[in-house]
Order: C-alpha cells, then structure tokens, then sequence
C-alpha cells in the first residue's frame, strides 16, 4: 500500500514500467505465458514460484489493475472478476458451502437478491434477509451457528440506504464472521469500508470505477484483518489442506493474502470468469479520473435533489446529501465528501406520471444502467427489479412510482432544463 494520497493514488497505483517500459499499462493479449523448463512450470502449478502461466488465473494487465484497487480501498490483495455479479458470488462462496448460512440486507441490489434468494439457494447455502435500520439486538436474531458471512452495501442501489458500517462490523465479528461490503456507488474516493471495520470489499467496477460504460466488470478486495485462523472450523476451506491444490493450507501459506489467493487458485481456476485484459485496459482509464468525476457527481446530484425536493410535482426525493433525508448523519459520518450522483425520487401520482416524466427526457437517457459520466433514469420496478413481488419491493426500500436519476458529470444547467422541461410533461 502506497502512502499517496488518493487521487495520487488513482493514477500511480497498479502499473509500475520498469526502466524503459511502457509508462501506459499494455494490454497482454494472451492466454499464455512461455517458460524454458518444464520444471519451471511445475513450480508454478505447485504455487512454489510467482509467475504467470495461464490468463484465467492471472494476467499482468489484470494484475495491475488488481493491485490498484487494492490500494484505493487500502487492502492487501484484490481479485478482478467478469462482472459484479461474480464478484459477489465469488465473495460469499469463497467462505460459505452447501448447508451453511448468509445475512444480507434486504436492500441489496435486485441482481444480488435473486443471487442469494434463488441461485446460491440451490447450491443449498440460506439467506436471511435483513433491514439493516433495525435495532442491533433484533439484528442478532438473524444469526445462527452456520452463519458464515453478512453481507450489505455502503449505499444500497437503488433505495440509498446508507449502511452504519460500524454497527454492521461490529454484529458480525461478535458472531465469528466477516463483513462484506459492496462499496459499488461511495467508490473508495467516497467511502473506505475498511476503516470502519468491513473485511471484504466487493464492486460492480462496470459503474463509477469504469465510468464510461465501456466495460462489465467486478472486484473483490481483501483487507487482511479477519482472523480465519480464529474460527477455524468455520472456515475450513481456508485453515485445513486444499486437497486439490497438493494439501496447501492457504492461511499458513499466504498469511494475510488466503482469502485471495484461494478465490484466485480454487474459483477461478473451476468456474472461470475473468475479465479481459482489454477490459482491465478499459477499467484503468476510467479509474485514472475517479475522484474527478465522483467529485462532479456529487455536486451536481446535490443541486439536482434540491431541484426536485422543491418541486411541486415531486413527492418524496431520497438523497442523503439533503439535511432532511434519514440518511444524512449517517452520510455525514462515512461519507464526509459526498455520497454518489444517485438520487431516487417519487412523483405525486406514482407510476404513470413517472413512466410519462422518463418518456420525455431529452438529455437523460433511459438505460439498464447506472452510475455513469452521462445522466441516465431507470424505473427499477418495471426494470432492475421487475422479478420482485410487491412486498418484496416494499423490503428492497422501492415503491412502484419509484424512479432512480443518475446524475452524470455535464453542465448542471443542461441536466436541470431536462428535468424541468420532463416534469412540465408528467
Ligand atoms: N452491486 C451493485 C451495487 C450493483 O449496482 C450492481 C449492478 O448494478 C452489481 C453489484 C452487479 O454488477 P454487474 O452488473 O457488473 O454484474
């Protein structure tokens, strides 16, 4: 971990040419790697020697841009995945087996809903879901004894619940498991998980992080602080020998780099899903100009909240830059430059004005997307979270009428004729 600071960071951190090296990362479009002997590559198989071998286990291009978002979020060891869905996936089953047991806040994105509620259900691993609002003692019901890891965002797409990390870290480690927090719209600019006690940070690195919509793609980032060694038989896949990996036993062999190193060597190398190098080519640019953009963000979903909180259309507005939203302190205290340029907000009059309001926009653009340089709405009821009963939407924090703005980096004055000229239509 470098000791710059993080828009320093943004720009130095990952690629490191050597003398006479390119200084731009380079794209290394290849699947393989050549050695002189054979024993060379045994070694590496063995993991007894670093080195590159094949791309679905490590590629210096996806490497650098590992190494660099590691060092954004101040971890040790990070893992680049096809997509944030994967690395959410990657995330939990990295640590939780058929019959075991996960906590997730019930306002987690639709996508990672239906992975735990559905999907990983059929590996046989439980979900509880859970309001993250509710007091502590009612939080701790949800705990059993095959719990393996709690699950929550640092602000909860698309209802921007904001996640007291502390209390979180702190529920979760009195019951012998980790944190996971996917830190998709703070961005390690806005938010630092770590610093709050969080042990795992997951991205959709498709969002701000790429910010251009240029590229699907994912992160898992390792802190190095839970102790696995602790709770041993909890995390035997990590404590006892890798039978397919010659007996290792990642916490004796790679310290504070297991978690990693085992999402790497044992689910990659069987399920796959890495990202291009082209694509970790892609995610670099974009990262270079993170705290640019996330700063413009900002500042321009402030102005744009304040414009509808007084609008008279307009019902509600969630956005916890605003002095009256319920997640203002809590903003305040985790993310003391600002939050992220999503804001939801209701019309009077719910789901027809809105699909009416989005019809007319001329500057936004209505897209499957989100968290991106140019200003685009979603009607995550009819869209992003579709597949969800009505009770179920009520849990997520998403009423019907609900429509998710995301505001983008152009002239603030452009971005609210828009919404004017929308709403005059709704
Ligand atoms: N996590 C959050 C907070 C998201 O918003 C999304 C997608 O919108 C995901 C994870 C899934 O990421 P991806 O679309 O890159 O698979």
């Amino acid at each position: 971990m470098s000791d710059y600071r993080i828009e320093t960071k943004c720009i130095q951190s990952g690629w490191q040419p050597e003398n006479g090296g390119p200084r731009m990362l380079p794209i290394y479009q290849s699947t393989t790697f050549k050695y002189d002997t054979s024993e060379h590559m045994g070694k590496l198989f063995d993991l007894e020697e670093e080195g590159y071998f094949y791309t679905r286990l490590q590629n210096p291009t996806n490497d650098a841009v590992a190494a660099k978002i590691a060092d954004l979020e101040g971890g040790v060891a990070a893992m680049l995945t096809s997509s944030g869905q994967a690395a959410n996936f990657y995330a939990v089953f990295n640590i939780c087996e058929a019959g075991e047991h996960v906590i997730c806040a019930s306002s987690i994105y639709g996508g990672t809903f239906n992975l735990l509620g559905v999907t990983m259900k059929k590996l046989g691993i439980e979900c509880t879901f859970v309001d993250v609002d509710a007091p502590e003692e009612e939080l701790a019901k949800a705990f059993r004894p095959n719990t393996r890891a709690v699950l929550a965002e640092s602000i909860a797409n698309p209802a921007l619940v904001i996640l007291d990390i502390e209390k979180m870290a702190r529920l979760a480690h009195s019951h012998g498991v980790p944190l996971i927090v996917d830190n998709t719209f703070a961005t390690p600019v806005n938010c630092r998980p770590f610093e709050w006690g969080a042990d795992i940070v997951t991205h959709s690195t498709t969002k701000y992080m790429d910010g251009h919509a240029m590229q699907v793609g994912g992160a898992i980032v390792d802190s190095g602080n839970f102790d696995w060694e602790a709770y041993g038989e909890k995390f035997h896949g990590l404590t006892t020998p890798d039978e397919s990996y010659h007996g290792i036993i990642y916490t004796k062999k790679f310290g504070k780099k297991a978690y990693i190193t085992k999402a790497t060597s044992q689910l990659m190398r069987d399920l796959g899903s890495i990202p291009s190098p082209m694509n970790c080519f892609l995610l670099n640019v974009g990262l270079e100009t993170l705290p640019l953009r996330m700063e413009r963000h900002c500042y321009n979903a402030q102005k744009v909240a304040e414009f509808l909180n007084s609008h008279e259309k307009v019902a509600s507005v969630n956005y916890a830059g605003l002095p009256g939203d319920k997640y203002h302190e809590l903003a305040k205290k985790y993310m003391p430059k600002g939050t992220c340029g999503v804001i939801s907000f209701e019309l009077k009059g719910g789901r027809e004005p809105a699909v009416r309001f989005m019809d007319s926009l001329r500057l936004a653009s209505i897209v499957t997307h989100v968290a991106d340089a140019k200003t685009c709405v979603l009607h995550p009821a009819s869209h992003t979270h579709r597949q969800l009963t009505d009770r179920q939407l009520e849990e997520a924090g998403i009423s019907p009428g609900m429509i998710r703005l995301s505001v983008g980096i152009e002239n603030i004055d452009d971005i609210l004729q828009d919404l004017e000229q929308a709403l005059s239509q709704a």
